[in-house]
Protein backbone atom coordinates (compact mmCIF):
# COMPACT_ATOMS: atom_id res chain seq x y z
CA UNK A 1 0.00 0.00 0.00
CA UNK A 2 1.50 3.24 -1.43
CA UNK A 3 1.28 5.24 2.14
CA UNK A 4 2.08 2.73 4.57
CA UNK A 5 5.46 3.29 6.88
CA UNK A 6 5.27 -0.76 6.74
CA UNK A 7 5.21 -1.71 3.44
CA UNK A 8 7.45 0.74 2.98
CA UNK A 9 9.92 -0.97 5.27
CA UNK A 10 9.46 -4.15 3.73
CA UNK A 11 10.33 -2.74 -0.20
CA UNK A 12 13.28 -1.11 1.51
CA UNK A 13 12.44 2.27 0.95
CA UNK A 14 12.67 3.17 4.83
CA UNK A 15 15.72 1.57 6.64
CA UNK A 16 15.27 -1.32 9.36
CA UNK A 17 17.21 -3.41 11.54
CA UNK A 18 15.86 -6.53 9.97
CA UNK A 19 15.96 -9.61 12.33
CA UNK A 20 14.17 -12.29 10.10
CA UNK A 21 12.45 -12.37 6.42
CA UNK A 22 10.63 -15.08 4.61
CA UNK A 23 8.24 -15.24 1.92
CA UNK A 24 5.02 -13.95 3.88
CA UNK A 25 6.18 -11.58 6.73
CA UNK A 26 9.01 -9.56 7.77
CA UNK A 27 10.32 -9.04 11.33
CA UNK A 28 12.17 -5.98 12.88
CA UNK A 29 13.97 -4.08 15.95
CA UNK A 30 11.25 -1.68 17.30
CA UNK A 31 12.58 1.93 16.60
CA UNK A 32 11.71 2.73 20.00
CA UNK A 33 12.33 -0.28 21.87
CA UNK A 34 10.24 -0.85 25.10
CA UNK A 35 12.03 -3.95 26.68
CA UNK A 36 15.84 -5.34 26.06
CA UNK A 37 14.40 -7.43 23.31
CA UNK A 38 11.29 -5.88 21.17
CA UNK A 39 10.88 -6.62 17.83
CA UNK A 40 7.93 -6.64 15.73
CA UNK A 41 6.94 -9.20 12.60
CA UNK A 42 4.58 -8.10 10.44
CA UNK A 43 3.19 -9.60 6.94
CA UNK A 44 4.57 -9.09 3.64
CA UNK A 45 0.38 -8.22 2.29
CA UNK A 46 -1.07 -5.05 3.95
CA UNK A 47 -3.45 -6.07 6.22
CA UNK A 48 -4.65 -2.95 8.63
CA UNK A 49 -4.95 -4.48 11.78
CA UNK A 50 -6.09 -8.15 13.37
CA UNK A 51 -9.77 -6.46 12.70
CA UNK A 52 -8.82 -6.78 8.86
CA UNK A 53 -8.35 -10.77 9.61
CA UNK A 54 -11.08 -13.32 7.65
CA UNK A 55 -10.68 -16.62 5.75
CA UNK A 56 -8.82 -15.59 3.00
CA UNK A 57 -5.77 -14.09 4.35
CA UNK A 58 -5.99 -15.47 8.20
CA UNK A 59 -3.41 -18.14 7.50
CA UNK A 60 -0.24 -15.57 7.81
CA UNK A 61 -1.20 -15.17 11.41
CA UNK A 62 -0.40 -18.45 12.25
CA UNK A 63 2.84 -18.32 10.03
CA UNK A 64 3.61 -15.34 11.97
CA UNK A 65 3.57 -17.13 14.86
CA UNK A 66 5.33 -20.08 14.19
CA UNK A 67 8.20 -17.73 13.27
CA UNK A 68 7.86 -15.81 16.25
CA UNK A 69 8.31 -19.39 18.33
CA UNK A 70 11.13 -20.43 15.93
CA UNK A 71 13.09 -16.89 16.37
CA UNK A 72 12.79 -16.67 20.53
CA UNK A 73 13.90 -19.92 20.71
CA UNK A 74 16.56 -19.37 18.47
CA UNK A 75 17.45 -15.94 20.71
CA UNK A 76 17.29 -18.88 24.15
CA UNK A 77 14.24 -16.14 24.98
CA UNK A 78 11.63 -18.71 26.96
CA UNK A 79 9.23 -15.76 28.88
CA UNK A 80 8.12 -13.01 25.84
CA UNK A 81 4.77 -11.06 25.96
CA UNK A 82 3.14 -10.60 22.26
CA UNK A 83 0.74 -7.73 21.66
CA UNK A 84 -0.96 -6.21 18.36
CA UNK A 85 -3.04 -3.13 19.14
CA UNK A 86 -6.16 -2.68 17.39
CA UNK A 87 -7.16 1.01 16.66
CA UNK A 88 -6.30 4.45 18.55
CA UNK A 89 -7.87 3.73 21.96
CA UNK A 90 -5.73 0.90 21.96
CA UNK A 91 -2.34 2.70 20.59
CA UNK A 92 -1.89 0.89 17.46
CA UNK A 93 -0.21 3.83 15.67
CA UNK A 94 0.72 2.50 12.38
CA UNK A 95 -2.03 0.60 10.74
CA UNK A 96 -0.48 -2.26 9.26
CA UNK A 97 -0.66 -5.19 11.15
CA UNK A 98 1.62 -6.38 13.27
CA UNK A 99 3.01 -8.27 16.37
CA UNK A 100 5.31 -6.61 19.18
CA UNK A 101 7.66 -9.13 20.58
CA UNK A 102 8.99 -8.01 24.07
CA UNK A 103 11.13 -10.05 26.20
CA UNK A 104 13.98 -9.28 28.74
CA UNK A 105 12.16 -7.37 31.65
CA UNK A 106 9.89 -8.42 34.48
CA UNK A 107 6.15 -6.77 32.92
CA UNK A 108 3.11 -6.45 34.52
CA UNK A 109 -0.60 -7.09 34.08
CA UNK A 110 -3.06 -5.44 33.29
CA UNK A 111 -1.31 -3.39 30.24
CA UNK A 112 -1.20 0.21 30.76
P1 LIG B 1 1.67 0.36 17.50
O1 LIG B 1 1.80 1.66 18.26
O2 LIG B 1 1.14 -0.78 18.30
O3 LIG B 1 0.92 0.59 16.21
O4 LIG B 1 3.14 -0.06 17.13
C1 LIG B 1 3.88 0.59 16.15
C2 LIG B 1 5.31 0.42 16.51
O5 LIG B 1 6.11 0.76 15.38
C3 LIG B 1 5.79 1.33 17.66
O6 LIG B 1 6.26 0.53 18.73
C4 LIG B 1 6.89 2.17 17.02
O7 LIG B 1 7.97 2.41 17.89
C5 LIG B 1 7.30 1.31 15.83
N1 LIG B 1 7.89 2.02 14.72
C6 LIG B 1 7.44 3.16 14.14
N2 LIG B 1 8.24 3.51 13.12
C7 LIG B 1 9.22 2.58 13.06
C8 LIG B 1 10.36 2.38 12.22
N3 LIG B 1 10.67 3.21 11.22
N4 LIG B 1 11.16 1.31 12.46
C9 LIG B 1 10.88 0.46 13.47
N5 LIG B 1 9.81 0.58 14.29
C10 LIG B 1 8.99 1.62 14.09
Amino acid sequence: MADCLFCKIIAGEIPSAKVYEDELCYAFNDIAPQAPTHFLVIPKAHIPSVAGIDGSNSAVVAHIFEVIAKLTKEQGIASYRVVSNIGEQAGQSVPHLHFHVLAGRDMTWPPG
